[in-house]
Protein backbone atom coordinates (compact mmCIF):
# COMPACT_ATOMS: atom_id res chain seq x y z
CA UNK A 1 0.00 0.00 0.00
CA UNK A 2 0.76 3.41 -0.56
CA UNK A 3 3.80 4.85 1.93
CA UNK A 4 2.46 2.38 4.96
CA UNK A 5 6.43 2.77 6.53
CA UNK A 6 6.40 0.50 9.29
CA UNK A 7 7.85 3.29 11.74
CA UNK A 8 6.74 6.65 11.79
CA UNK A 9 8.70 9.35 14.47
CA UNK A 10 7.64 12.82 15.89
CA UNK A 11 8.40 16.10 14.46
CA UNK A 12 9.87 18.87 16.93
CA UNK A 13 11.76 21.79 16.13
CA UNK A 14 11.90 20.95 12.30
CA UNK A 15 13.23 17.13 12.97
CA UNK A 16 11.70 14.02 12.92
CA UNK A 17 12.66 12.29 16.09
CA UNK A 18 12.16 9.03 18.09
CA UNK A 19 10.50 8.91 21.15
CA UNK A 20 11.54 8.99 24.93
CA UNK A 21 8.84 6.69 25.97
CA UNK A 22 9.41 4.23 23.00
CA UNK A 23 6.92 3.27 20.34
CA UNK A 24 3.48 2.73 20.53
CA UNK A 25 1.68 -0.02 18.26
CA UNK A 26 -0.88 1.21 16.00
CA UNK A 27 -3.79 -1.33 14.84
CA UNK A 28 -5.47 -1.51 11.78
CA UNK A 29 -9.46 -1.75 13.22
CA UNK A 30 -10.73 -3.60 9.95
CA UNK A 31 -8.55 -7.07 11.34
CA UNK A 32 -7.07 -6.36 14.76
CA UNK A 33 -3.64 -6.98 13.48
CA UNK A 34 -0.44 -4.14 14.11
CA UNK A 35 -0.37 -1.54 11.07
CA UNK A 36 3.02 0.07 12.19
CA UNK A 37 4.56 1.68 15.22
CA UNK A 38 4.28 5.22 16.47
CA UNK A 39 7.21 7.09 18.45
CA UNK A 40 5.90 7.49 21.63
CA UNK A 41 7.13 10.72 23.66
CA UNK A 42 7.60 11.19 27.36
CA UNK A 43 7.92 14.31 29.44
CA UNK A 44 11.22 15.27 27.98
CA UNK A 45 10.08 15.48 24.42
CA UNK A 46 7.10 17.58 24.87
CA UNK A 47 9.88 20.30 27.04
CA UNK A 48 11.75 20.39 23.56
CA UNK A 49 8.50 20.64 22.08
CA UNK A 50 7.37 23.54 24.64
CA UNK A 51 10.40 25.03 24.08
CA UNK A 52 10.98 25.20 20.16
CA UNK A 53 7.73 26.86 19.66
CA UNK A 54 8.54 29.29 22.51
CA UNK A 55 11.75 30.14 20.82
CA UNK A 56 9.71 30.04 17.27
CA UNK A 57 7.34 32.89 18.81
CA UNK A 58 10.04 35.26 20.69
CA UNK A 59 12.29 35.18 17.58
CA UNK A 60 9.19 36.87 16.22
CA UNK A 61 9.03 35.32 12.67
CA UNK A 62 5.65 34.57 12.49
CA UNK A 63 4.46 38.00 14.05
CA UNK A 64 6.88 40.14 11.87
CA UNK A 65 5.79 39.26 8.80
CA UNK A 66 2.61 40.57 6.90
CA UNK A 67 -0.16 38.84 8.06
CA UNK A 68 -0.76 37.70 4.25
CA UNK A 69 2.43 35.64 3.62
CA UNK A 70 1.18 34.14 6.62
CA UNK A 71 -1.96 33.70 5.24
CA UNK A 72 -0.74 32.00 2.22
CA UNK A 73 1.81 29.94 3.87
CA UNK A 74 -1.29 28.03 6.11
CA UNK A 75 -3.34 28.07 2.71
CA UNK A 76 -0.19 25.96 1.64
CA UNK A 77 -0.66 23.46 4.29
CA UNK A 78 -3.57 22.38 2.66
CA UNK A 79 -2.84 22.41 -0.88
CA UNK A 80 -0.18 19.74 0.28
CA UNK A 81 -2.68 17.89 1.94
CA UNK A 82 -4.70 17.72 -1.20
CA UNK A 83 -1.50 17.35 -3.49
CA UNK A 84 -1.04 13.98 -1.68
CA UNK A 85 -4.23 12.99 -0.68
CA UNK A 86 -4.11 9.42 -1.95
CA UNK A 87 -1.43 8.73 0.09
CA UNK A 88 -2.67 10.52 3.58
CA UNK A 89 -6.46 8.99 3.03
CA UNK A 90 -5.50 5.41 2.73
CA UNK A 91 -3.03 5.61 5.64
CA UNK A 92 -5.68 7.44 7.51
CA UNK A 93 -8.59 4.65 6.52
CA UNK A 94 -5.86 1.79 7.30
CA UNK A 95 -5.30 2.90 11.06
CA UNK A 96 -8.76 4.58 11.60
CA UNK A 97 -11.19 1.84 10.19
CA UNK A 98 -13.35 4.57 8.11
CA UNK A 99 -14.13 3.73 4.43
CA UNK A 100 -11.45 4.99 1.92
CA UNK A 101 -14.29 7.65 0.67
CA UNK A 102 -14.56 8.69 4.09
CA UNK A 103 -10.39 9.38 4.49
CA UNK A 104 -10.53 11.32 0.99
CA UNK A 105 -13.30 13.12 2.39
CA UNK A 106 -11.46 13.98 5.95
CA UNK A 107 -8.33 14.99 4.12
CA UNK A 108 -10.68 17.41 2.18
CA UNK A 109 -12.31 19.07 5.09
CA UNK A 110 -8.67 19.52 6.80
CA UNK A 111 -7.54 21.18 3.43
CA UNK A 112 -10.49 23.41 3.65
CA UNK A 113 -9.61 24.44 7.30
CA UNK A 114 -6.06 25.49 5.94
CA UNK A 115 -7.63 27.29 3.29
CA UNK A 116 -10.20 29.35 5.27
CA UNK A 117 -8.20 30.08 8.34
CA UNK A 118 -5.25 31.30 5.48
CA UNK A 119 -7.32 33.52 4.13
CA UNK A 120 -8.62 34.72 7.47
CA UNK A 121 -5.06 35.87 8.39
CA UNK A 122 -5.21 39.11 6.91
CA UNK A 123 -8.49 40.56 8.09
CA UNK A 124 -7.84 41.02 11.94
CA UNK A 125 -8.02 44.24 12.29
CA UNK A 126 -7.96 46.80 15.71
CA UNK A 127 -10.41 49.76 16.06
CA UNK A 128 -9.48 53.11 17.21
CA UNK A 129 -11.49 54.31 20.40
CA UNK A 130 -12.19 57.95 20.94
CA UNK A 131 -10.34 59.77 23.97
CA UNK A 132 -10.72 63.37 22.92
CA UNK A 133 -8.26 65.32 21.71
CA UNK A 134 -5.55 64.55 24.07
CA UNK A 135 -5.04 60.87 23.54
CA UNK A 136 -5.16 58.72 20.35
CA UNK A 137 -5.97 55.29 21.45
CA UNK A 138 -6.32 51.79 19.75
CA UNK A 139 -6.43 48.17 20.22
CA UNK A 140 -4.46 45.28 18.10
CA UNK A 141 -4.60 41.65 18.70
CA UNK A 142 -1.81 39.50 19.64
CA UNK A 143 -1.42 35.74 19.46
CA UNK A 144 -0.74 34.28 22.82
CA UNK A 145 2.38 32.55 21.85
CA UNK A 146 2.60 29.03 22.19
CA UNK A 147 -0.44 27.15 21.48
CA UNK A 148 -1.22 23.20 23.04
CA UNK A 149 -3.52 21.52 21.05
CA UNK A 150 -4.49 17.78 22.08
CA UNK A 151 -6.33 15.89 19.47
CA UNK A 152 -9.03 12.77 19.80
CA UNK A 153 -8.70 9.92 17.67
CA UNK A 154 -12.14 9.77 15.66
CA UNK A 155 -10.89 12.86 13.06
CA UNK A 156 -7.36 12.84 13.92
CA UNK A 157 -6.52 15.02 10.15
CA UNK A 158 -9.57 17.72 10.54
CA UNK A 159 -9.67 18.09 14.26
CA UNK A 160 -5.58 18.90 14.13
CA UNK A 161 -6.51 21.08 11.34
CA UNK A 162 -9.18 22.61 13.13
CA UNK A 163 -7.17 24.31 15.83
CA UNK A 164 -3.64 23.96 13.73
CA UNK A 165 -4.97 26.63 10.97
CA UNK A 166 -6.30 29.33 13.06
CA UNK A 167 -3.43 29.42 15.41
CA UNK A 168 -1.13 29.66 12.82
CA UNK A 169 -3.09 32.16 10.68
CA UNK A 170 -2.98 34.59 13.67
CA UNK A 171 0.57 33.63 14.47
CA UNK A 172 1.14 31.26 17.54
CA UNK A 173 3.70 28.71 17.46
CA UNK A 174 1.95 25.41 17.81
CA UNK A 175 2.65 21.68 19.97
CA UNK A 176 -0.15 19.01 18.71
CA UNK A 177 -0.63 15.89 20.60
CA UNK A 178 -2.08 13.90 18.30
CA UNK A 179 -4.35 10.11 19.52
CA UNK A 180 -2.66 6.96 20.68
CA UNK A 181 -4.65 5.06 18.35
CA UNK A 182 -4.17 6.32 15.04
CA UNK A 183 -1.81 9.10 15.21
CA UNK A 184 0.40 7.93 11.80
CA UNK A 185 -1.18 10.63 8.80
CA UNK A 186 -0.72 13.45 11.55
CA UNK A 187 2.84 13.37 9.75
CA UNK A 188 1.39 14.57 7.10
CA UNK A 189 0.37 17.93 8.78
CA UNK A 190 4.10 17.98 10.06
CA UNK A 191 5.35 17.51 5.98
CA UNK A 192 2.49 20.25 4.61
CA UNK A 193 4.23 23.08 7.58
CA UNK A 194 7.37 22.29 6.33
CA UNK A 195 6.41 21.74 2.87
CA UNK A 196 4.52 25.60 3.12
CA UNK A 197 7.81 26.91 4.27
CA UNK A 198 7.12 27.02 7.70
CA UNK A 199 9.95 28.01 10.53
CA UNK A 200 11.15 25.10 12.28
CA UNK A 201 9.47 24.96 15.74
CA UNK A 202 5.82 26.61 14.07
CA UNK A 203 4.57 23.30 14.30
CA UNK A 204 5.89 20.81 16.15
CA UNK A 205 3.64 17.27 15.90
CA UNK A 206 3.88 14.21 18.78
CA UNK A 207 2.46 11.36 20.15
CA UNK A 208 2.55 9.97 23.43
CA UNK A 209 0.46 8.87 26.09
CA UNK A 210 -2.59 11.08 27.47
CA UNK A 211 -1.23 10.72 31.01
CA UNK A 212 2.05 11.44 30.68
CA UNK A 213 2.75 13.33 27.21
CA UNK A 214 -0.62 14.93 27.07
CA UNK A 215 -0.78 15.67 31.00
CA UNK A 216 2.91 17.54 30.37
CA UNK A 217 2.01 19.33 27.77
CA UNK A 218 -1.47 21.41 29.24
CA UNK A 219 0.52 21.54 32.63
CA UNK A 220 3.57 23.15 31.42
CA UNK A 221 4.49 26.78 32.32
CA UNK A 222 5.45 28.04 29.31
CA UNK A 223 2.08 27.17 27.02
CA UNK A 224 -0.23 30.29 26.35
CA UNK A 225 -3.52 28.83 25.58
CA UNK A 226 -4.99 25.51 24.96
CA UNK A 227 -7.01 23.26 22.67
CA UNK A 228 -8.45 20.59 23.54
CA UNK A 229 -10.74 17.75 21.81
CA UNK A 230 -12.14 14.62 23.50
CA UNK A 231 -14.13 13.37 26.41
CA UNK A 232 -15.44 15.04 29.21
CA UNK A 233 -13.16 13.14 32.22
CA UNK A 234 -10.34 14.48 30.39
CA UNK A 235 -11.54 17.61 29.63
CA UNK A 236 -11.91 18.45 33.21
CA UNK A 237 -8.46 17.40 33.68
CA UNK A 238 -7.00 19.70 31.17
CA UNK A 239 -9.16 22.60 32.49
CA UNK A 240 -7.99 22.10 35.95
CA UNK A 241 -4.26 22.42 34.35
CA UNK A 242 -4.63 25.09 32.62
CA UNK A 243 -6.38 26.99 35.57
CA UNK A 244 -3.42 26.25 37.25
CA UNK A 245 -1.12 27.79 34.94
CA UNK A 246 -3.94 30.88 34.37
CA UNK A 247 -4.17 30.22 30.29
CA UNK A 248 -7.21 29.78 28.48
CA UNK A 249 -8.52 26.91 27.75
CA UNK A 250 -11.08 25.60 24.67
CA UNK A 251 -13.23 22.48 25.78
CA UNK A 252 -14.54 20.60 22.42
CA UNK A 253 -15.93 17.27 24.65
CA UNK A 254 -19.14 14.50 23.50
CA UNK A 255 -22.15 14.80 23.02
CA UNK A 256 -25.86 12.98 23.18
CA UNK A 257 -27.59 15.40 20.51
CA UNK A 258 -30.97 14.78 19.19
CA UNK A 259 -33.22 15.55 16.13
CA UNK A 260 -36.48 16.42 16.98
CA UNK A 261 -39.15 15.18 13.85
CA UNK A 262 -42.81 16.51 13.24
CA UNK A 263 -45.45 14.49 11.09
CA UNK A 264 -45.15 17.37 8.73
CA UNK A 265 -41.27 16.94 7.97
CA UNK A 266 -40.07 15.79 4.61
CA UNK A 267 -39.32 11.89 5.60
CA UNK A 268 -36.91 11.62 2.56
CA UNK A 269 -34.54 14.65 4.48
CA UNK A 270 -34.97 12.63 7.75
CA UNK A 271 -33.72 9.59 6.51
CA UNK A 272 -30.71 11.36 4.04
CA UNK A 273 -30.16 12.87 7.83
CA UNK A 274 -30.50 10.23 9.35
CA UNK A 275 -27.88 7.95 7.39
CA UNK A 276 -25.26 10.72 7.89
CA UNK A 277 -26.01 11.66 11.44
CA UNK A 278 -25.16 8.14 12.59
CA UNK A 279 -23.66 6.07 10.51
CA UNK A 280 -21.18 8.19 9.02
CA UNK A 281 -17.53 7.49 10.70
CA UNK A 282 -19.39 4.47 12.26
CA UNK A 283 -20.79 6.92 14.87
CA UNK A 284 -18.23 7.98 16.18
CA UNK A 285 -19.14 11.84 15.78
CA UNK A 286 -18.99 14.17 18.89
CA UNK A 287 -22.29 15.51 16.63
CA UNK A 288 -23.95 12.49 15.69
CA UNK A 289 -27.52 12.46 16.03
CA UNK A 290 -27.16 9.94 18.21
CA UNK A 291 -31.33 10.43 19.29
CA UNK A 292 -34.48 10.79 17.07
CA UNK A 293 -37.48 12.17 18.75
CA UNK A 294 -40.61 11.37 16.98
CA UNK A 295 -43.93 12.20 16.74
CA UNK A 296 -46.47 9.68 17.92
CA UNK A 297 -48.23 9.92 14.58
CA UNK A 298 -45.29 8.96 12.32
CA UNK A 299 -43.06 6.89 14.44
CA UNK A 300 -44.02 3.42 13.14
CA UNK A 301 -43.62 5.04 9.31
CA UNK A 302 -40.10 7.03 10.42
CA UNK A 303 -38.58 3.91 12.84
CA UNK A 304 -39.60 0.79 10.00
CA UNK A 305 -37.42 3.20 7.03
CA UNK A 306 -34.68 3.77 9.31
CA UNK A 307 -34.43 -0.19 10.15
CA UNK A 308 -34.48 -0.84 6.10
CA UNK A 309 -31.76 1.84 5.60
CA UNK A 310 -29.95 0.44 8.99
CA UNK A 311 -29.80 -3.25 6.99
CA UNK A 312 -28.94 -1.73 3.46
CA UNK A 313 -25.73 -0.59 5.18
CA UNK A 314 -22.97 -2.74 4.07
CA UNK A 315 -20.12 -2.85 6.96
CA UNK A 316 -16.65 -4.03 6.18
CA UNK A 317 -13.09 -3.03 5.89
CA UNK A 318 -12.71 0.66 5.19
CA UNK A 319 -9.69 0.03 2.17
CA UNK A 320 -12.61 -2.05 0.15
CA UNK A 321 -15.58 0.46 0.49
CA UNK A 322 -13.90 3.33 -1.99
CA UNK A 323 -16.63 4.75 -3.36
CA UNK A 324 -19.21 7.43 -1.44
CA UNK A 325 -22.16 5.06 -0.46
CA UNK A 326 -24.51 3.27 1.72
CA UNK A 327 -21.47 1.48 3.34
CA UNK A 328 -19.88 1.25 7.22
CA UNK A 329 -16.24 0.72 8.46
CA UNK A 330 -14.70 -0.69 11.49
CA UNK A 331 -14.93 0.96 15.08
CA UNK A 332 -11.86 2.53 16.18
CA UNK A 333 -10.79 -0.37 18.75
CA UNK A 334 -11.86 -3.54 20.69
CA UNK A 335 -12.21 -1.65 23.51
CA UNK A 336 -15.09 1.31 21.67
CA UNK A 337 -17.08 -1.53 19.88
CA UNK A 338 -17.22 -3.63 23.50
CA UNK A 339 -18.50 -0.79 24.78
CA UNK A 340 -21.11 0.22 22.71
CA UNK A 341 -22.42 -3.35 22.34
CA UNK A 342 -22.75 -3.48 26.56
CA UNK A 343 -24.14 0.00 26.27
CA UNK A 344 -26.47 -1.94 23.80
CA UNK A 345 -27.24 -4.77 25.57
CA UNK A 346 -28.41 -2.94 28.88
CA UNK A 347 -30.60 -1.04 27.01
CA UNK A 348 -32.49 -4.09 25.83
CA UNK A 349 -31.84 -4.95 29.45
CA UNK A 350 -34.01 -1.77 30.53
CA UNK A 351 -36.49 -2.28 28.12
CA UNK A 352 -35.53 -1.01 24.82
CA UNK A 353 -36.03 -2.92 22.01
CA UNK A 354 -33.27 -3.56 19.17
CA UNK A 355 -35.24 -3.02 15.69
CA UNK A 356 -32.16 -3.88 13.87
CA UNK A 357 -28.37 -4.75 15.02
CA UNK A 358 -27.09 -4.55 18.27
CA UNK A 359 -24.19 -6.80 18.30
CA UNK A 360 -20.51 -7.40 16.62
CA UNK A 361 -20.19 -8.67 13.30
CA UNK A 362 -18.71 -12.02 13.58
CA UNK A 363 -15.49 -11.77 11.82
CA UNK A 364 -12.40 -10.00 12.38
CA UNK A 365 -11.72 -6.66 13.29
CA UNK A 366 -13.75 -4.00 15.25
CA UNK A 367 -17.00 -4.23 13.94
CA UNK A 368 -20.51 -3.21 14.99
CA UNK A 369 -23.72 -3.43 13.25
CA UNK A 370 -25.80 -0.59 12.30
CA UNK A 371 -28.16 -0.10 15.14
CA UNK A 372 -31.79 1.03 15.75
CA UNK A 373 -32.86 0.68 19.40
CA UNK A 374 -36.62 1.81 19.78
CA UNK A 375 -38.88 2.21 22.65
CA UNK A 376 -36.30 4.44 24.57
CA UNK A 377 -37.30 6.04 27.80
CA UNK A 378 -35.58 9.16 28.74
CA UNK A 379 -34.18 8.03 32.20
CA UNK A 380 -32.09 4.71 30.76
CA UNK A 381 -28.33 5.17 30.18
CA UNK A 382 -28.89 5.18 26.57
CA UNK A 383 -30.80 8.35 26.73
CA UNK A 384 -28.18 10.28 28.45
CA UNK A 385 -24.98 8.59 27.63
CA UNK A 386 -22.82 9.02 24.80
CA UNK A 387 -22.38 5.41 22.70
CA UNK A 388 -19.62 7.11 20.45
CA UNK A 389 -20.43 4.34 17.97
CA UNK A 390 -23.40 3.36 14.94
CA UNK A 391 -26.40 3.15 17.84
CA UNK A 392 -29.25 5.34 17.29
CA UNK A 393 -32.12 5.54 20.01
CA UNK A 394 -35.42 6.57 19.13
CA UNK A 395 -37.87 8.12 21.40
CA UNK A 396 -41.44 9.59 20.67
CA UNK A 397 -43.45 12.56 21.61
CA UNK A 398 -47.28 14.02 21.12
CA UNK A 399 -46.75 17.58 21.90
CA UNK A 400 -43.94 19.98 20.94
CA UNK A 401 -43.31 20.69 25.10
CA UNK A 402 -42.63 17.14 25.62
CA UNK A 403 -39.91 17.41 22.50
CA UNK A 404 -38.25 19.87 23.88
CA UNK A 405 -38.15 18.46 27.34
CA UNK A 406 -36.71 15.07 25.98
CA UNK A 407 -34.10 16.95 23.62
CA UNK A 408 -32.67 18.94 26.40
CA UNK A 409 -32.68 16.15 28.97
CA UNK A 410 -28.76 15.28 29.24
CA UNK A 411 -26.23 16.83 30.64
CA UNK A 412 -24.79 17.80 27.11
CA UNK A 413 -25.86 20.45 24.26
CA UNK A 414 -23.33 20.53 21.18
CA UNK A 415 -26.21 20.22 18.42
CA UNK A 416 -29.66 19.89 18.02
CA UNK A 417 -31.82 18.97 15.06
CA UNK A 418 -35.61 20.05 13.95
CA UNK A 419 -37.41 18.43 10.96
CA UNK A 420 -40.41 20.09 10.07
CA UNK A 421 -41.89 22.24 7.49
CA UNK A 422 -43.60 24.70 9.49
CA UNK A 423 -40.79 27.52 9.71
CA UNK A 424 -42.12 29.04 12.78
CA UNK A 425 -42.17 25.83 14.69
CA UNK A 426 -38.41 25.31 13.71
CA UNK A 427 -37.55 29.19 14.76
CA UNK A 428 -39.35 28.68 18.20
CA UNK A 429 -38.26 25.30 19.11
CA UNK A 430 -34.83 25.73 17.81
CA UNK A 431 -34.65 28.88 20.11
CA UNK A 432 -35.64 26.50 23.21
CA UNK A 433 -32.84 23.50 22.35
CA UNK A 434 -30.30 23.99 24.94
CA UNK A 435 -27.30 23.54 22.26
CA UNK A 436 -24.32 25.76 20.32
CA UNK A 437 -25.34 24.51 16.77
CA UNK A 438 -29.32 23.39 15.60
CA UNK A 439 -29.58 22.21 11.94
CA UNK A 440 -33.18 22.99 9.58
CA UNK A 441 -34.42 20.17 7.67
CA UNK A 442 -30.49 18.69 7.31
CA UNK A 443 -28.27 17.15 9.84
CA UNK A 444 -24.43 19.04 9.52
CA UNK A 445 -25.93 22.09 7.40
CA UNK A 446 -23.64 24.46 7.62
CA UNK A 447 -19.55 24.16 7.27
CA UNK A 448 -15.80 25.48 8.18
CA UNK A 449 -17.70 28.78 8.23
CA UNK A 450 -20.02 28.31 10.47
CA UNK A 451 -19.15 28.48 14.42
CA UNK A 452 -19.40 25.02 16.08
CA UNK A 453 -19.32 24.45 20.16
CA UNK A 454 -21.04 22.61 23.08
CA UNK A 455 -23.54 24.14 25.96
CA UNK A 456 -23.46 22.16 29.59
CA UNK A 457 -20.56 19.63 29.13
CA UNK A 458 -20.40 19.52 26.20
CA UNK A 459 -17.89 22.16 26.20
CA UNK A 460 -17.05 25.78 25.93
CA UNK A 461 -15.26 27.97 23.68
CA UNK A 462 -16.52 27.67 20.15
CA UNK A 463 -14.21 26.04 16.79
CA UNK A 464 -14.88 27.42 13.44
CA UNK A 465 -15.75 30.27 11.37
CA UNK A 466 -14.32 33.77 12.04
CA UNK A 467 -15.32 33.17 15.91
CA UNK A 468 -12.71 30.90 16.52
CA UNK A 469 -10.05 33.11 15.18
CA UNK A 470 -10.75 34.62 18.94
CA UNK A 471 -9.15 32.06 20.48
CA UNK A 472 -5.91 32.42 19.61
CA UNK A 473 -5.33 36.31 19.68
CA UNK A 474 -5.47 38.32 23.00
CA UNK A 475 -6.16 41.95 23.14
CA UNK A 476 -3.71 45.29 23.55
CA UNK A 477 -5.19 48.56 23.73
CA UNK A 478 -2.44 51.35 22.98
CA UNK A 479 -3.39 54.61 24.23
CA UNK A 480 -1.15 57.62 23.54
CA UNK A 481 -1.17 60.91 24.82
CA UNK A 482 -0.23 63.70 22.56
P1 LIG B 1 -10.07 11.26 25.21
O1 LIG B 1 -10.48 12.34 26.12
O2 LIG B 1 -9.88 9.90 25.80
O3 LIG B 1 -8.70 11.59 24.49
C1 LIG B 1 -8.53 12.74 23.70
C2 LIG B 1 -7.08 13.14 23.70
O4 LIG B 1 -6.73 13.54 25.03
C3 LIG B 1 -6.11 12.03 23.30
O5 LIG B 1 -5.09 12.58 22.50
C4 LIG B 1 -5.54 11.59 24.65
O6 LIG B 1 -4.25 11.05 24.57
C5 LIG B 1 -5.51 12.90 25.41
N1 LIG B 1 -5.48 12.78 26.87
C6 LIG B 1 -6.01 11.80 27.64
N2 LIG B 1 -5.79 12.07 28.96
C7 LIG B 1 -5.12 13.25 29.01
C8 LIG B 1 -4.64 14.06 30.08
N3 LIG B 1 -4.81 13.72 31.36
N4 LIG B 1 -4.01 15.22 29.77
C9 LIG B 1 -3.86 15.60 28.48
N5 LIG B 1 -4.29 14.86 27.43
C10 LIG B 1 -4.93 13.71 27.69
O7 LIG B 1 -11.14 11.24 24.04
P2 LIG B 1 -11.19 10.25 22.79
O8 LIG B 1 -11.70 8.95 23.28
O9 LIG B 1 -9.93 10.29 22.03
O10 LIG B 1 -12.29 10.98 21.86
C11 LIG B 1 -13.63 10.73 21.99
C12 LIG B 1 -14.33 11.89 22.67
O11 LIG B 1 -14.03 13.12 22.00
C13 LIG B 1 -15.83 11.76 22.60
O12 LIG B 1 -16.39 12.09 23.84
C14 LIG B 1 -16.22 12.80 21.54
O13 LIG B 1 -17.54 13.25 21.65
C15 LIG B 1 -15.22 13.85 21.75
N6 LIG B 1 -15.07 14.70 20.55
C16 LIG B 1 -15.53 15.98 20.58
C17 LIG B 1 -15.44 16.79 19.44
C18 LIG B 1 -15.96 18.19 19.47
O14 LIG B 1 -15.58 18.96 18.60
N7 LIG B 1 -16.79 18.58 20.40
C19 LIG B 1 -14.83 16.28 18.30
C20 LIG B 1 -14.35 14.98 18.30
C21 LIG B 1 -14.47 14.20 19.45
Amino acid sequence: MADMRAYWQNYIAGNWVDGGAGRIAVDDPATGDTLAEQACADAGDVERAVAAAKACHRSGVLTAMRPVLRGRMVRAMGDYLLTEIDTVAEVLCREAGKPLWEARLEVEGAARYFEYYGNQAETLEGRSIPLGEAYYDFTTYEPYGVSAQVIPWNYPLEMAARSLAPALATGNACVLKTPELDPLSSAFIALAAEHAGLPPGAVNILCGLGREAGAALVGHRDVNQIVFTGSVPTGISIATAAAGNVVPCVLELGGKSAAIAWPDADLDRLLASVRWGIFFNAGQVCSAMSRLIVHDDVHDEVVDRIADLARSISTGPGIDRTDFGVNMGAMISAAQRDRAEAMCREAERQGARAVVGGRRLNRPGHFLEPTVLDGIAPEMTIAREEVFGPVLSVLRFRDDDEAIRLANATEYGLVGGVFTADVGRAMKTAARLRAGQVFVNEWFAGGVETPFGGYGKSGYGREKGREALWNYVQTKNIAIAV
